[in-house]
């Protein structure tokens, strides 16, 4: 196990998550392991331990927590939210790590990627031809005309386009 390191900077960024919408349970965890045991993607994934992921954010380790993939291969399943019986809601803080990891431009390239062809298509992949007939042999109209301009308004006003190079 990685050493913990407390001091001023790790508490002042422990205290960012905890006001974060979500994450205000987090210093209820009592380590049960519950989220980790019931965690469809730790079933796959070994370096996957939500359990791991509440403790790092609880001693205010930024940098472990941001310096792996690990915060996203969290699939937002809900099922350690539903069973933990602190309910200290894994599944929230690692959205409010994401959410720190986002403002600082620390993305994951997969989700780079899918918001950047977010603002080109307004959509996570361009819809063309092939992906309308595919809808319509499953008898589905084809997809709505995406809204380009305001996707790519929004991205821009909330500074995303910049943060993932998109254009
Ligand atoms: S977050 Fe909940 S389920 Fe997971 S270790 Fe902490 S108390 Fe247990
Ligand atoms: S929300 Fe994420 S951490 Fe929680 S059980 Fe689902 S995949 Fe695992």
């Amino acid at each position: 196990m990685t050493e913990i390191i407390f001091n001023e900077d790790t508490k002042r960024f422990r205290d960012s998550i905890l006001k974060i919408g979500g994450a205000e349970r987090l210093m209820l965890c009592y380590q049960c392991g519950t989220c980790t045991n019931d965690c469809p993607v730790a079933k796959r994934i070994e370096e996957f331990r939500p359990r791991n992921i509440a403790r790092l954010a609880m001693f205010g380790q930024k940098q472990q927590l941001f310096s792996s993939d690990l915060l996203w291969l969290c699939a937002g399943c809900y099922t350690c939210y539903e069973h933990c019986p602190q309910k200290v809601h894994v599944s929230e803080i690692i959205s409010a790590l994401r959410r720190l990891a986002f403002i600082e431009g620390k993305i994951h390239p997969t989700i780079k990627s899918l918001l950047t062809a977010l603002s080109r298509y307004g959509y996570i992949m361009e819809i063309g031809e092939f992906e309308n007939e595919l809808r319509e042999e499953e008898n589905l109209p084809p997809a709505p005309e995406p809204a380009i301009n305001e996707i790519s308004t929004i991205m821009e006003k909330t500074g995303t386009l910049k943060k993932v190079g998109g254009n």
